[in-house]
């Protein structure tokens, strides 16, 4: 099973990989058909197999050779991942597709802002308006603690675009609340703790290793959406771990 869900991811990331590269230029993500951004080949079904048409291919298009982005198979294969540990945690739930469905907006949101420094509100509202349907659809979430924790959540970042506003922008706001609104109130305080712990520390990082340099943006939704999936599977130990040390 593990595999046939690990399958179901890479095709997925396939997809989610057309949807990052055209839902920021509005193109439809249907029409055209796969093609070679610099050749305009389109593709043939062989190009298209995830992950084993990148690494026969040497990451390079089959027409004109022009460098396929190491971005295309890292979405496939971590989309991949994903669909198997939520499987492994929620087994045949009506959490399960739920989940997988808001992993891969989670996806798309990360590929986006990493690249263009952006969250789009084609992407984030509907994904916010999806998180409200939640009560309906599953018995484990509770409206009030939701609605709590997507006001917390925007409430927080809203105070820091007010203290950094080069550093965090109004689309962080937005994710937090949408993070805020599927964790719930008081895990959005874990969430936020884990995503500026990971947010510094990278962010450390990447100014000593000379990636970026001290005016450079650093996208915050990567951290956030880490911070996010680090609470959900672990609260109780970090809870534990907080408690302990306070
Ligand atoms: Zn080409």
């Amino acid at each position: 099973m593990n595999a046939s869900f690990f399958l179901l991811g890479l095709a997925v990331g396939s997809f989610l990989n057309v949807c990052a590269d055209r839902l920021p230029r509005r193109q439809s993500l249907i029409r055209p058909p796969s093609h070679c951004d610099v050749c305009q080949h389109r593709l043939c079904p062989l190009d298209l197999i995830p992950l084993l048409s990148y690494l026969y291919l040497k990451g390079k298009c089959r027409y004109c050779g022009a460098p396929i982005s190491y971005r295309m198979p890292v979405v496939e294969a971590a989309t991949g991942i994903t669909f198997v540990v939520l499987w492994s945690r929620l087994g045949f739930s009506v959490e399960l597709p739920l989940a997988m469905l808001f992993a891969c907006l989670f996806i798309i949101i990360i590929v986006i802002d990493i690249e263009h420094h952006l969250i789009f509100n084609r992407v984030i509202y509907p994904a916010i308006g999806l998180a409200f349907l939640l009560p309906l659809l599953s018995a484990n979430y509770e409206i009030t603690s939701a609605v709590l924790g997507g006001v917390t959540g925007a409430g927080i970042l809203f105070i820091l675009v007010l203290i950094f506003p080069a550093g965090i922008g109004m689309g962080d706001v937005k994710l937090a609340a949408l993070v805020g609104l599927l964790i719930g109130f008081p895990e959005i305080f874990i969430a936020l703790f884990v995503a500026s712990l990971v947010g510094g520390v990278v962010a450390v990082g990447l100014l000593l290793f000379k990636v970026k340099g001290r005016k450079d943006a650093v996208p915050f939704a990567p951290f956030l959406i880490a911070g996010f999936t680090v609470a959900v599977l672990y609260y109780n130990e970090i809870l534990g771990f907080l408690v302990n040390v306070v």
